[in-house]
């Protein structure tokens, strides 16, 4: 018989130690959330059925920001403290019966998942498992004067990490024990389950499995974050569209008054149809009229954003990152230099990039061609991006 695994991921902590603004599991990696990272580990991992989320009850909105479109179950709020928080996920946890649950802090979004099968695998065979690694700093206890009182045999000494892996029943009920002896205390579960006599083996942990706590511990992940994302690549986008009926032309996201419209099937945007072609070329993913075929009558009429937001969102779900976003805009009228910052602001907004990654040119035609006669607009883009670096 298969056994069902499941998973509980806390995240009920205040982070306060890596400063920002936010709790640090909603602070991003690579313009990920920790969180997000984090749960789609077991979202996405195939020996994991359920995952379950516990987070502090002020950050309702945070999490449904973050985690929009993972399969996860309805989070629940945490305890007091971490211990009253993963006896909350077992308790949500409880009714599906799972056999096996491994207990994850949100704090750590680079778990493989090689170690999560390990997680499932020494589980399955001894009940209780925590992953961990050797020490190979020498290891010294101090007295309160702060001088060398003993040194440790390194041989005997493991870190200790999460996933912590367990039959369900039995960290469950030493979860209830714990509690009733009025313990709250334990910081992993590892250590409630040798209080309550449950023996706990070590399966191998992964250097790269780093909680991230201090502010140095973010900008050395993003700092890696940028190292793996090797791969740029560049792809280009070019759009046309007709003049026509109306009393205003949609370019860049901005509404610009005209003497005329422009004719087209969504809202007719040359600058984000171009632009979303460039961001589609730089993944080798298509083009726009593939993802949104004109034929499709949810498109007509649609507000191009979406089309420049799928392609970003694209992006992003390749671990990926936009380095820059240019495009040129040719027409003899209507004037596009004073509406050049807000299309620049708009287009950041889109796609989820600062101000200073997106340019907005114009230029005309020298009454040349088709755009010298006003009879339509061009836009042309190019989208740099990167990529995590898989060898070939
Ligand atoms: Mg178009």
């Amino acid at each position: 018989m298969t056994r069902q695994a499941a998973a509980v991921v806390v995240a009920g902590g205040r982070g306060v130690r890596a400063g920002g603004q936010i709790p640090k599991q909603y602070r991003t990696v690579g313009g990920i959330p920790v969180i997000r990272s984090s749960l789609s580990l077991f979202a996405e991992h195939p020996e994991i059925g359920a995952v379950q989320p516990v987070i502090h009850g002020d950050d309702t909105e945070l999490f449904a920001g973050a985690t929009t479109g993972l399969r996860l179950q309805p989070s629940v709020p945490g305890g007091d403290t971490r211990q009253g928080s993963v006896r909350a996920g077992l308790e949500a946890l409880a009714p599906l019966r799972p056999d096996i649950v491994l207990v994850h802090d949100a704090a750590r979004p680079f778990a493989s998942p090689a170690l999560i099968s390990r997680a499932v695998a020494a589980a399955a065979k001894t009940r209780a498992a925590v992953p961990g690694l050797a020490v190979t700093d020498t290891v010294k206890t101090t007295d309160v004067a702060g001088r060398v009182a003993a040194t440790l045999d390194r041989t005997r000494l493991v870190t200790v990490q999460t996933p912590q892996a367990f039959d369900f029943a039995l960290l469950y009920d030493a979860h209830r024990r714990a509690a009733d002896a009025g313990r709250q205390d334990f910081t992993d579960d590892a250590a409630l389950a040798e209080w309550a006599g449950i023996p706990v083996t070590v399966f191998e942990g992964e250097t790269r499995n780093v909680k991230l706590t201090t502010e140095d511990d973010f900008a050395r992940a993003e700092a890696e974050h940028l190292l793996r994302a090797a791969d740029i690549r560049t792809g280009a986008g070019f759009d046309v569209h007709v003049f026509g009926e109306g009393d205003h032309v949609m370019l860049g996201g901005i509404r610009i008054p005209h003497t005329c419209g422009v004719i087209g099937h969504s809202d007719a945007d040359v600058a984000l149809h171009a632009l979303t072609d460039a961001v589609l070329g730089a993944l080798a993913d298509g083009d726009i009229g593939q993802h949104f075929p004109p034929s499709d009558p949810q498109w007509r009429g649609a507000s191009s954003d979406r089309f420049l937001a799928f392609a970003c969102e694209r992006v992003r779900a390749r671990k990926g990152l936009i380095a820059n976003l240019d495009v040129t805009i040719v027409c003899e009228a209507p004037r596009v230099g004073p509406h050049r910052d807000a299309m620049r602001a708009r287009i950041a907004a889109i796609a989820g990039v600062a101000v200073d990654r997106v340019a907005v040119k114009a230029t005309t035609s020298e009454q040349l061609g088709f755009t010298g006669r006003r009879e339509g607009l061009v836009a042309m883009a190019t989208a740099t991006i990167r990529l995590p670096w898989v060898a070939p």
